[in-house]
């Protein structure tokens, strides 16, 4: 750097006074001018200042006007002092004049360094400038953001490498795995392909290494550049101390000089305090100066400061790249010991690979020996089947041959296969033949086997029926269920009656609980045995209100008896459509007081007869009966509501009129067989009874003892012909009642009865109930076979209970037998070969 003198200092020296004489000169005019000047410095001249050339404060007159006369010697003396003042005069105005020479050679002294300062200051200042500048693009170019983002990216650098040789490792792990597992020579490619894979792997390793020793340099050759900047930094400071130094020297040394003029007598002091005023800007020129100074050094140390700050990240960098290289290193090492256990790995897999090749090797030599012994066979093979070739090819030819000639052969195949097939039917026509007689026969050994079963089983039944407690019953101990039932038993009930509890033995028993399904699957056999071609009566018995209505015809959700029958006819009758002709017929009676109406004629009040065929079968028929002949189920619903019509027109109150009257649905079923010709008619009668409650005892009077009386009779009617037919008596007395004479071909011979008692379960009606079920078992206790003829003697005891006897019946029960009247067994052929126009029309 330039060496600049400063102002201040400068400013000291030129005050020094360059004549060699001591500067300061007394001032004061009042003093004796005898006093001479003490020279400062031994050696220098005295101080003789002239009036002239002190100054024009003093000097106002020549040294040429003052008289050089003596005429007073006090004159002489004022004129000699006087011109002494005037040569002090002009000595100190030669001395002062010297002074502003002097001064003004300090001031343009002082301006020239002033300005030199300036210049020093602006130096400065461009050079802070240069170093800012020059800080600010070390800070660019390697600056704490640089050497962070350096420092990111060997990080991630140094992350990616590590991941990868993670994945190396796996890539490894699964390779030894597979080795392990499969030792077959398909994986030597997979094993060439991981090679390639990882020689890749290795160069781009190398690469990344290329890339941080790279990166490494350039860190260094930036570290180099820091060093230097230092150093430039170092030297600069070290300059500037010097200056500061220096200048400061300067300044203490300005300082003294100014003390020691400071320190001269008055008339320095005077010029001194002048210098001082006129040099006040010179000395603000100097504290401008020195505050600069002052900010420069804070300037440096600032740079200092920063300086220190990059040295430390620069620390800091070195010591994550001297990390980052170590964990290179480390890695390296890895991948070396990996690329090892490859290696060793892949001169195993290598080896098995040899291995097998050899093996193969061996293995398809002894192949190929074989398929060479198997081609000499194929050979020797091929030889003998030339001769069979030939042979076949000559059965081909004559297979032609054949195949030319097929169709007439075929033509006469047909032929005879044609005679043969008629010859096969007509032997098949003349076996159906033959099966049919037999089959005729069976049908008919079946009938007898049948009827010969039934007559073993006894052709009449007796069932009893328990309807449930109804409110009718009352509530409370009234209602309690007088009848109880064997649970291992369904034929026996017990009746709980005054204390003491009577069974009974029926052929089955429905308690209350059973369902009308359930008593029509007891009863259907009897339906449809009446499509065979027999004759069946179902009789309800009971008192009134103990479910006889309910149990044969039901309610309209809840069919009973008639309805189900006739659906089953109509089922069944469809079933043998295919072979059978059926025609069904349905008519509707009553019998009131042992008058017969027809319920579906015109005029129901009229009275009917039964009468004798005038054909002279000994068959009855009731002229004047209307018959419907029904086709469905529908047809049979618009009878009955007919019927049902009729009835209530008929009678004031249903309820108690169908109570003491038997209803009737005769079902009269006539079939065709067509391939034999035979003909059967099958009746099925479903009888409602009158109620057996004991009227008369109760004291009834008039018609009500009247109608009492006439069912009555006509009940016992009933058990006698049951009777006397289970007991197969000579005579059974059907013309004892309208009833019993009008069912008389359905009671008798290989015809089929059910009685169907039914009683009540309440307590108060248990007398009545005890009534029925003796009724019902003394119908069912007759015997069968050779005891019934004993029987025969026994008077049947039904109804003995009733008082009074029956209007124009002079016998009770045990009716004599009618000559003239078909026995049961005279009409048990009634059910033979029958010719169609016997019976009446069907109206319909
Ligand atoms: P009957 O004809 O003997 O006089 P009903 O058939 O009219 O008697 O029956 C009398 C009452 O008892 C009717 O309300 C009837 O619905 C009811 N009843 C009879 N038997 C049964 C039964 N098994 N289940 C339900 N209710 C019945
Ligand atoms: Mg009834």
């Amino acid at each position: 750097m330039e060496e600049h003198a400063h102002p201040a200092a400068r400013f000291t020296l030129q005050v020094s006074l360059e004549d060699g004489r001591q500067p300061a000169l007394p001032y004061n005019t009042e003093e004796p001018p005898a006093a001479p000047c003490e020279p400062a410095v031994p050696g220098q001249a005295a101080c003789t200042m002239s009036l002239e050339k002190a100054g024009g404060r003093f000097c106002s007159g020549k040294r040429a006007s003052l008289p050089a006369q003596r005429p007073f010697p006090v004159i002489q003396k004022v004129v000699a002092s006087m011109a002494h003042l005037q040569e002090e005069k002009l000595r100190l105005q030669e001395e002062l004049l010297a002074l502003q020479e002097k001064l003004a050679a300090r001031e343009s002294e002082e301006m020239a360094i002033s300005v030199q300062l300036r210049g020093q200051v602006e130096n400065l200042k461009a050079n802070l400038r240069e170093q800012a500048q020059e800080i600010g693009r070390l800070r660019s170019e390697m600056g704490g953001t640089d050497a962070e983002k350096h420092r990111d990216l060997l990080v991630a650098e140094n992350e990616r490498l590590r991941q990868e040789m993670k994945a190396r490792e796996g890539e490894l792990r699964e390779l030894r795995r597979q080795q392990a597992a499969c030792r077959d020579c398909t994986h030597l490619q997979e094993n060439a392909g991981l090679q390639e894979r990882l020689c890749q792997l290795q160069r781009e390793a190398e690469e990344a290494r290329a890339k941080l020793a790279e990166l490494e340099l350039e860190v260094q050759q930036k570290t180099n550049r820091l060093a230097e900047v230092e150093l430039r930094l170092k030297d600069s400071l070290a300059e500037r101390a010097q200056e500061e130094e220096r200048l400061s020297r300067r300044l203490r040394d300005s300082q003294e000089t100014i003390a020691s003029l400071r320190a001269q007598p008055q008339q320095i002091k005077y010029i001194i305090k002048t210098v001082e005023v006129e040099s006040a800007k010179a000395k603000q020129a100097l504290c401008e100066s020195q505050s600069r100074n002052q900010y420069l050094q804070e300037q440096v140390g600032m740079q200092r400061q920063v300086l220190k700050e990059m040295e430390q990240q620069l620390q800091s960098s070195q010591k994550t790249a001297a990390q980052l290289r170590a964990q290179i290193a480390m890695y390296e090492s890895e991948l070396e010991r990996a690329h090892g256990q490859m290696l060793e790995e892949m001169q195993a897999m290598e080896d098995e690979k040899n291995r097998a090749i050899e093996e193969a090797f061996s293995r398809a030599q002894v192949e190929m020996k074989a398929v060479h012994e198997n081609l000499a066979g194929v050979r020797t093979n091929l030889l003998t089947l030339q001769p069979a070739l030939r042979t076949l090819t000559h059965d081909y030819n004559s297979l032609k041959r054949q195949v030319r000639d097929f169709p007439l052969l075929l033509q006469e195949t047909l032929r005879s296969a044609r005679a043969e097939i008629g010859q096969a039917i007509e032997e098949v026509n003349s076996t159906n033949r033959e099966l049919l007689r037999k089959y005729r026969r069976e049908l008919q050994l079946r009938k007898k086997c049948h009827n010969e079963l039934v007559r073993l089983k006894g052709n009449i039944r007796v069932f009893g029926r328990v309807r449930p407690i109804t409110k009718e019953d009352g509530e409370g101990p009234e209602a309690v269920s007088a009848v109880t039932f064997d649970a291992d038993d369904d034929a026996v009930l017990h009746l709980l009656h005054k204390g003491k509890q009577v069974s009974f033995e029926l052929d089955k028993v429905f308690p209350p609980q059973a369902s009308q399904e359930e008593v029509f699957q007891e009863v259907q056999a009897l339906v449809t045995s009446c499509i065979d071609g027999y004759n069946v009566c179902i009789f309800a018995y009971g008192q009134t209100g103990a479910g006889k209505t309910y149990t044969m015809e039901g309610t309209s959700t809840n069919p009973g008896i008639n309805q189900r029958a006739l659906q089953l006819l109509f089922s069944e009758v469809r079933s043998k459509a295919a072979d059978w002709d059926y025609a069904i017929s349905v008519s509707v009676a009553e019998i009131y007081n042992e008058a017969l109406r027809d319920l579906l004629g015109k005029e129901p009040q009229e009275k009917l007869e039964i009468k004798l065929c005038p054909d002279g079968s000994g068959q009855l028929y009731v002229p004047g009966l209307t018959e419907f002949s029904v086709q469905s189920v529908e047809d049979i619903n618009k009878v009955f509501e007919f019927g049902h019509v009729n009835r209530v027109t008929e009678c004031t109150n249903l309820n108690e009129h169908s109570s003491r009257s038997h209803a009737l649905l005769i079902v009269t079923v006539r079939g065709l067989d067509r391939s034999t010709g035979l003909r059967t008619t099958g009746k099925l009668n479903l009888v409602d009874l009158a109620g057996s409650e004991r009227v008369g005892r109760s004291g009834a009077e008039g018609s009500r003892l009247r109608e009492a009386q006439y069912i009555n009779r006509s009940l016992s009617a009933l058990g006698d012909v049951i009777y006397a037919l289970r007991s197969r008596q000579g005579h059974v007395p059907f013309r004892n009642s309208k009833l019993t004479y009008l069912l008389q071909d359905s009671l008798s011979g290989d015809s089929k009865t059910l009685m169907m008692v039914q009683v009540s379960p309440a307590e108060k009606n248990s007398s009545e109930t005890l009534c029925s079920l003796k009724f019902a078992e003394r119908v069912r206790s007759v015997e069968l076979g050779p005891v019934s003829r004993k029987a025969e003697l026994v008077s049947w005891p039904s109804q003995e209970h009733l008082e009074g006897d029956v209007p124009g019946s002079s016998s009770r029960s045990h009716a004599s037998p009618s000559p003239g009247l078909p026995s049961g067994r005279s009409t048990s052929i009634r059910r033979k070969l029958q010719t169609s126009g016997k019976l009446r029309p069907v109206p319909v």
